[in-house]
């Protein structure tokens, strides 16, 4: 099984892929992973950080280019998820030219609905563990902090991500929505679309997409 992930920030999607990947054993292919696994030291990679480091895109060009690179892999034939790719229209192009060429096909789109409210929330109440990096959340009350600032498992101090605001946040939302809008109904269109309700926890999320594509393939 081939497939797609579609979510918004804090939507759950590096969650998701794993589970993808531990029981179904899906390869996990992550754009970002790609243009940061480029060696440094190649023009190329040069290139790549160049743009990074201005909070720029990197060209379609260049991320198609290493996405068919990545598709040419033999370890893909049992299956792979793309994660954060295609993530507006020209890549949706650029992926179904590359399937054609390679004689793959992509089975579902999996897209992870949560509300803004709810993402915001995840997001700015996120505090990590400086020892054991358990994951604690003020706002929403999954597993909020027992003693304030203290981890629940260790005792070890609890840190927020310096991009965890709320300016940040907000770009990084409106962009999913501008770009992935036109990609979600391309794929509602074509009947390759497959919902989760990701408000709730990883397991939930996991066993709809298991009970939706069992009944698909029925
Ligand atoms: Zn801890």
């Amino acid at each position: 099984m081939n497939l797609i992930l579609i979510a918004p920030p804090a939507a759950g999607k590096g969650t998701m892929a794993s589970r993808l990947h531990d029981e179904l054993g899906l390869v996990c292919i992550s754009a970002g992973e790609l243009l940061r696994g480029v060696d440094p030291n190649t023009p190329l990679g040069k290139q790549i950080r160049d743009i990074q480091s201005r909070r720029e895109l990197v060209s379609d060009d260049i991320t198609n280019a290493l996405m068919k690179e990545r598709l040419m892999k033999d370890d893909i034939k049992n299956g792979f998820v793309l994660d954060g790719y295609p993530r507006h229209m020209p890549q949706v192009d650029a992926v179904n030219k590359m399937c054609e060429e390679l004689n793959l096909h992509i089975d579902y789109a999996v897209l992870l609905n949560v509300s803004y409210d709810l993402a915001l929330k995840r997001t700015l109440g996120r505090q990590i563990c400086s020892v054991c990096k358990e994951t604690h959340n003020v706002l929403t009350g999954v597993n909020a902090p027992k003693v304030e600032g203290k981890c629940n498992k260790c005792g070890g101090d609890l840190t927020t991500r310096n991009d965890d605001n709320e300016e940040t946040f907000k770009a990084g939302f409106a962009a999913y929505e501008k770009n992935c809008a036109p990609v979600i109904e391309y794929y509602r269109n074509k009947g390759m679309l497959v919902e989760l309700d990701a408000s709730k926890d990883p397991d939930y999320t996991f066993n709809q997409f298991k009970e939706l594509i069992g009944s698909k393939n029925d």
